[in-house]
């Protein structure tokens, strides 16, 4: 399946997309982890974007259609895809239907994943990533089974710099303001999948599948 996952940060986007992406045997492609791996590695890629990512605002458009397109014509994009984190503008989502239509291909579906702005707050300040493979936790939520280590791999579990009160109102804004209109971009292309967010993440993850006609759990 070619599958995006849309909604704003914090939503359980990564979250939902480890599982989905286990059971359809799909690659995950998330733009931001592709930005933090690039600024870890200090590579011209994460030189430009870190500045972005540190501020909450969005890298250029033309520097990540290009990182996607590279991506997508990976070999293992062939059996299909799950985006996460892209598109985030209208520019990047007309570019991913020019990119899709060359390739020959289409998207099955949208998922948009809908999370009211008091539960994002305290979904982000109490969010852990995993440094070696960027699988996410929260300290109350979803706590690893040793605090600081993660279960799925043993790194090393990590605050990311963006998950500040002020940097999160700010990428709040900037998702309502170039990302929410991507809504009524999908919905009139008739892809669009409405999910609620707010329950527990085997719910949502439950409720992904039958949006997709798939089980997931
Ligand atoms: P996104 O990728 O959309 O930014 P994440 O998947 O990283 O969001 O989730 C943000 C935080 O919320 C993480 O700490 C994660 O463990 C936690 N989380 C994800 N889904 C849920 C859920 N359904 N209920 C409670 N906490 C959740
Ligand atoms: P995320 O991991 O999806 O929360 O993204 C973290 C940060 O990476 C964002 O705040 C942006 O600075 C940058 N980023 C990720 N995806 C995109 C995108 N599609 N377009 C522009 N910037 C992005």
């Amino acid at each position: 399946m070619r599958l995006i996952l849309m909604g704003p940060p914090g939503s359980g986007k990564g979250t939902q997309a480890a599982f989905i992406s286990r059971e359809l045997e799909i690659p995950h492609i998330s733009t931001g982890d592709m930005f933090r791996k690039a600024i870890s590695d200090s590579t011209p890629l994460g030189s430009k974007a870190k500045e972005y990512l540190d501020s909450g605002r969005l890298v250029p458009d033309e520097i990540t259609i290009g990182i996607v397109k590279e991506r997508l014509a990976e070999s293992d994009c062939r059996q299909g895809f799950l985006l996460d984190g892209f598109p985030r503008t209208v520019a990047q989502a007309e570019a991913l239907d020019e990119i899709l239509k060359g390739m020959n291909i289409e998207l099955d579906a949208v998922i948009d994943i809908q999370v009211p702005r008091e539960e994002i707050l305290k979904r982000l300040t109490g969010r852990r990533m995993c440094r070696e493979c960027g699988a996410s936790y929260h300290v109350v939520f979803s706590p690893p089974a040793e605090a600081g280590c993660c279960d799925k791999c043993g790194g090393e579990l990590y605050q990311r710099q963006d998950d500040t009160e002020e940097t999160i109102n700010k990428r709040l804004d900037v998702y309502h303001e170039q990302t929410q209109p991507l809504v009524d971009y999908y919905a009139r292309q008739g892809l669009l999948k409405n999910i609620n967010g707010n329950q527990e993440i085997q719910q949502v993850l439950k409720d992904i599948g039958e949006s997709l006609g798939r089980s997931l759990v």
